[in-house]
């Protein structure tokens, strides 16, 4: 069991690209051709709960994955694309506001990326 999440933990840090569990299972099948997708599930919730890697879920979209060195994200409203922002860690104010520790929060920005805004002004010209 181990040597799949060994091997999981160093797919998902060394992508940027916000892995599905789909994705790192085609990723293992190149190590460990026998591997089935289960097992991958298995390891990424284990992964996950043990606070060594990152779930971003998404509405409408497969779970992603991903480091868990602070940072946010931006997701684009049309295609879903999923980037990397890094915003002042706001752990303190919301702590103030609320009065007590938090174990941690997870701030996701709708917006709509630079490719998808060009599309739509292609769009309007037609
Ligand atoms: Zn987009
Ligand atoms: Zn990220």
């Amino acid at each position: 069991m181990s040597k799949y999440a060994d091997k999981i933990v160093e797919i998902v840090l060394n992508s940027r690209e916000h892995l599905t569990a789909e994705q790192v299972f085609l990723e293992m099948k190149k190590t460990y051709p026998k591997v089935v997708l289960a097992t991958i599930y298995n390891n990424l919730n284990m992964l996950v709960s043990e606070g060594k890697l990152r779930r971003i879920s998404i509405e409408g979209s497969p779970d992603r994955y991903d480091r868990t060195t602070r940072h946010d994200h931006m997701i684009c409203m049309k295609c879903g694309a999923l980037s990397d922002i890094t915003i002042q860690d706001m752990t303190q104010m919301i702590e103030r506001q609320t009065g007590g520790k938090i174990l941690s929060y997870d701030l996701k920005i709708n917006y709509i990326c630079s490719e998808c805004k060009n599309k739509l002004k292609e769009n309007k010209h037609e």
